[in-house]
């Protein structure tokens, strides 16, 4: 039964194999604790942190999607990062790959100065990172990297990392284990923001690790156990239930979004498109050689900062909003949405650019997205009604601002504070 085939695989038969009902669902154990047979006898389940048969069902399943001997669920994306950052003592060196999702560099940016972690910033997709990994523990990198989507080397990674004695952990949320598996290219581990394609409806925050080491899996177990950042029965039947329809939203989405990236690129007076299906795309030939597909999120260009926030603005079937990976499409400016984060210091060189558009592409039709993309454009070509260009960092103010308060931490999205 070893040789299922992809879309098999996503939906096994979770409910009827182990419950004492023989439910065809999986069923939501809703429940902090476990009646035990004594004191001093103890069941399989005691207590929900420590373990509960709906999480550990997706557990199961994400381990079995990724290739991996054992996975671990947490509460969110961040939490996950957190929880393989943890395996990095004080002293010891982690290296970061400088575009890294702005939560994550914030996170490791405070490690570094509370916990006495040497984190290494370092361009792992073009630079010369190879100094850099020498004597480190733990390298960090995503695939696809966010929001330029360029493909960091996974088997040139691993082979690098292994020879140092490093683990390499891989942040492969934009692609999922559909499109790329990073355990069986070398990488250590393997974690997900499971908020954006695993869920696929934008209902859960959650975070996966998963790796076929045994140190690293017991270590990620403790941490999980022990500080407590567990996803919840509901959320992980929520995931489960989003987890199976993996494989056709995202071959679909993906189609949707290789059509948008093509129209965009074919337009001709756009400063750069940036997805890597297209041959113009620098990691082209290497990202094909190492997953299933380019991905539903793509981004580009305008060269104009004050227009590109003027299109988001004027789009109206992307809802403006940050995170991917939903069935319905969104639109972002990362240098002001999810890269607002990155710390002052790392600002030089880990910002995206400012006028820099991205679009999570969903399952509406393509023809209604590029209408809407075609109206944006228009509306702002040329002499469009902007003033003045407003710099990077700074809170832009939205048009319709009557129900906001001025100036008020209460209009800062908790996300940038
Ligand atoms: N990793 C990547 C690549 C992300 O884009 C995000 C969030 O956008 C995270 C991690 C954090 O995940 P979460 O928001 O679920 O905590």
């Amino acid at each position: 039964m070893n040789d299922i085939g992809r879309h098999t695989a996503l939906v096994p038969q979770h409910g009827s194999r182990g419950d004492p009902w023989r439910a065809s669902a999986p069923p939501i154990y809703q429940t902090a604790t476990f009646e035990q047979e004594s004191a001093s006898e103890f069941g399989t389940y005691d207590y929900a942190r420590s373990g509960n048969p709906t999480r550990e069902m997706l557990e199961r399943h994400c381990a079995s999607l990724e290739d991996a001997q054992a996975a671990f669920a947490f509460a969110s994306g961040v939490a996950a990062v957190t929880a393989v950052a943890r395996l990095v003592q004080s002293g010891e060196r982690l290296v970061a790959h400088t575009g890294l999702y702005g939560g994550t560099q914030r996170l490791l940016a405070r490690l570094a100065q509370e916990r006495g972690v040497e984190v290494v910033w370092t361009d792992l997709v073009d630079g010369n990172w190879r100094t850099a990994v020498r004597g480190a523990r733990l390298v960090l990198v995503e695939s696809l990297t966010n929001p330029l989507w360029r493909a960091p080397d996974i088997r040139l990674l691993a082979a690098a990392c292994k020879a140092e004695g490093a683990w390499l952990a891989v942040d492969a949320t934009a692609l999922s284990p559909w499109l790329q598996k990073p355990l069986t290219l070398g990488a250590d581990i393997v974690l997900h923001s499971a908020t954006k394609l695993l869920c696929g409806h934008a209902d859960v925050t959650a975070g996966i690790v998963a790796t076929r080491d045994a140190t690293i899996a017991e270590r990620i177990g403790f941490i999980q156990n022990s500080e407590g950042a567990v996803l919840s029965p509901f959320d992980s039947w929520l995931l489960l239930r989003g987890m199976r329809t993996l494989g056709v939203r995202i071959d679909r989405q993906q189609a949707n979004a290789a059509v948008v990236a093509e129209w965009l690129a074919n337009r001709g007076d756009l400063a750069a498109v940036h997805y890597p299906s297209l041959p113009t795309h620098a990691d082209h030939a290497l990202h094909a050689s190492q997953a299933q597909g380019p991905g539903t999120v793509l981004s580009f260009e305008t060269g104009d900062e004050t227009r590109s926030i003027e299109i988001v603005e004027r789009l109206e079937r992307f809802a403006i909003a940050v995170s991917f990976g939903s069935v319905d499409s969104t639109a972002s400016v990362p240098c002001r949405m999810s890269h607002a984060s990155v710390p002052e210091a790392l600002r030089h060189v880990a910002m995206p650019p400012s006028d820099l558009i991205r679009l999570s592409i969903g399952l509406e039709d393509p023809e209604d997205l590029i209408a809407d993309l075609e109206q944006a454009l228009t509306a702002t070509s040329s002499n469009a009604t902007r003033t003045s260009s407003v710099p990077c960092g700074k809170a832009h103010a939205p048009r319709t601002t009557a129900h906001m308060i001025d100036n008020s931490v209460a209009t800062i999205p908790r996300s940038r504070r």
